[in-house]
């Protein structure tokens, strides 16, 4: 679901990567874009088959992950980055996508799928990164080093933050309020220059 109004952004076709979200305004530093809903699914559940690349799946709990309907727009449509200008900011467990630097008018907006380092689960590995950003590895795997300081920064978020409960099956709920930006963390500087 997008939290910036629909005069924000727009869908629309991004190159080799399928459709794309692209701002409309300027969207400053910080600014909430959206909250990632969708059905409430059993991780170890997850049907493969219907997305072979594995990439529409957030996690939510260490049972629990979120599906997006998918063909409602949503922010599922981000495409993937090596120098993403979104992150995710993780509040009462949802996971709000934000913009990590001033996005510029006509920009697309990109987040990364924060995938494991590649290992031997994933081979053949179907996760090619086309972003095409001066800084593109050639993959949507995260290095290591970036991935072991993104989970070390999670596991302390999660710790503070409160638990909510989830139905299985059902919709993950939107919250009754949500923040208009992120709290200033110097890791998403630290994470975003890497
Ligand atoms: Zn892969
Ligand atoms: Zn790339």
């Amino acid at each position: 679901m997008f939290l910036l109004a629909d005069d924000w952004w727009q869908i629309a076709a991004a190159g080799e990567k399928g459709l794309g979200v692209f701002a409309m305004k300027e969207i400053k530093a910080g600014t909430i874009i959206g909250d990632y809903l969708g059905k409430v699914i059993k991780t170890a559940r997850y049907d493969l088959d219907r997305d072979k690349k594995g990439l529409f799946l957030m996690y939510f709990t260490d049972q629990a992950s979120i599906y997006p309907n998918l063909k409602k727009p949503g922010i599922h449509l981000l495409n993937h980055s090596c120098r993403p200008n979104c992150w995710i900011y993780t509040y009462y467990g949802h996971s709000l996508f934000f913009a990590l630097r001033k996005i510029n008018p006509g920009e697309e907006l990109t987040i990364s799928y924060l995938l494991s380092p590649k290992d031997e689960i994933c081979n053949p590995c179907v996760h090619t990164c086309k972003c095409e950003s001066k800084f593109c590895t050639g993959t949507m795997h995260l290095s290591r080093d970036k991935y072991e300081i993104w989970q070390k920064f999670q596991n302390n978020q999660k710790k503070k933050s409160k638990k909510i409960k989830v139905v299985f099956g059902k919709n993950l709920p939107k919250l009754t309020t949500y923040p208009k930006r992120v709290p200033n963390n110097p890791i998403y500087s630290l994470i975003a220059n890497m």
